[in-house]
């Protein structure tokens, strides 16, 4: 196989496994169809077993170096000013990483982006646009689409990392299953010191609220809160400076405006491929599974599917393994995964902060400080929540 693998999309799980593939001496061509590396406010959190693949790939140095150590995180409820505190320390005989690692993902994909410089079988094409695909007897053709018109392009193998709306998972056929919340999720980040006005508050902080539950995180530059909106609410009313003004008195009335960074409003899905292949096309990341972001486990997610599908192609183009056998293996250690683990827990997670219930808000927190008290419990919900035992789980499938 000497023609190049072509992946598509430059997100965390595209750039990964161009990365790895990289440097075992496979040729590759990665389209992006943004003109530069998109910036944009999504992923922050990444889990022990992210930092330990990356770190194979020398990456995770570079991202300590940029990025901000959370070994705590909270589950505060703002009726009682109760605390649960989760110590990731509990974790260090598992792992290399015993924390989050907060960084924004446009910092990771910027540091493997110019790692990928270093390797002249690697070609970053951006501003290519993947517009469909089709497979042939010994490949795939890929249509592209630039700013000089449109070409095609003949591989092996065709990757689909090219996110929620993928072309490539759309070109195969493939179905994307399950459902849309009927609101939206805000997200806006500010300099404000939140740490200066809650006690003892972590990096990474889950808030229930009877009136309003949000998510409060610190990255590498600056506080981000999430904060979940009425359905049906109009876009516009939502992104404007007098609701989100508001909402963020509602957490903390600092006597006048915060100043705001940035605002996003997106919504949420939980989506799962009906599979991660057909024939020669492969997808991985957002392109063949997308959840709600509470717990941090989409790109993280997305990331191991990355490090898992390029052991396969290692074994396909350097060990010359059956690409059918590899690619169900990695549809079996992957897929089901994402519907058993992932979209489980996140689905539970939006329901455990949502519930306006006094009864189960005040079971939820008890619940919780119970576990976080018990050394033993809290390294179990560890290493259930920091993806642990998903990684392994994954691994030991047949
Ligand atoms: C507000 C928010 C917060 C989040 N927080 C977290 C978190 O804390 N932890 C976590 O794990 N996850 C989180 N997520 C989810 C996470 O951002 C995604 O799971 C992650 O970006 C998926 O990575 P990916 O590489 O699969 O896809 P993407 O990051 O979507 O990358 C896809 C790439 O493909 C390119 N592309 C798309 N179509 C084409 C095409 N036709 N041709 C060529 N290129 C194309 C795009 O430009 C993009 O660069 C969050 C998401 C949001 C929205």
């Amino acid at each position: 196989m000497n023609q190049p693998i072509v992946v598509v999309g430059a997100g965390p799980a595209g750039s990964a496994l161009t990365l790895y593939l990289a440097q075992h001496d496979i040729p590759v061509i990665l389209l992006e169809q943004a003109a530069q590396l998109p910036v944009d406010l999504r992923a922050s959190t990444f889990h022990p077993p992210s930092l330990e693949m990356l770190d194979r790939l020398g990456v995770t140095e570079k991202m300590l170096a940029k990025g901000l150590v959370a070994d705590k995180y909270q589950y505060r409820d703002r009726k009682t000013n109760e605390v649960a505190e989760f110590n990731m320390q509990l974790i260090a005989d598992e792992t290399k990483f015993p924390f989050r690692l907060q960084l924004e993902q446009y910092e990771m994909t910027r540091i493997v982006g110019d790692m990928l410089k270093d390797y002249p079988h690697v070609e970053v094409r951006f501003g290519h646009k993947v517009v469909g695909c089709r497979e042939v007897d010994d490949g795939v053709i890929v249509e592209v689409e630039n700013a000089g018109g449109r070409s095609e392009i003949h591989t092996p193998i065709l990757v689909g990392s090219d996110g929620a709306s993928s072309n490539v998972r759309k070109g195969a056929g493939i179905g994307f299953g399950g459902f849309t919340y009927d609101e939206k999720f805000l997200v806006v980040s500010t300099d404000f010191a939140f740490e200066s006005v809650f006690d003892n508050l972590a990096w990474v902080n889950y808030v229930s609220d009877p009136d309003e539950w949000c998510v409060i995180l610190r990255t590498e530059k600056l506080w981000r809160v999430l904060i979940p909106t009425e359905p049906g609410d109009d876009e516009a009313t939502l992104l404007s400076d007098d609701f989100i003004q508001s909402r963020l008195r509602h957490l903390h009335d600092k006597g006048d405006s915060y100043a705001i960074h940035h605002r996003t409003l997106y919504n949420v899905h939980q989506r799962v491929s009906e599979t991660y292949y057909k024939g020669r096309i492969v997808l991985a990341g957002d392109a063949c599974h997308i959840n709600n972001p509470l717990g941090g486990m989409g790109m993280n997610g997305g990331l191991h599917d990355a490090f898992n599908l390029a052991e396969r192609l290692v074994n396909i183009v350097q060990g010359g393994a059956d690409i059918a056998s590899e690619f169900a293996l990695y549809d079996r250690q992957r897929r089901q995964l994402a519907v058993d683990f992932v979209q489980k827990h996140t689905i539970e997670n939006k329901k455990l902060m949502e519930s306006s219930d006094p009864d189960i808000q005040k079971k939820r927190q008890a619940m919780l400080m119970e576990t976080a008290a018990d050394p033993v419990k809290a390294k179990a919900f560890l290493m259930e929540r920091a993806m642990i035992n998903c990684v392994r789980e994954s691994l030991a499938v047949a």
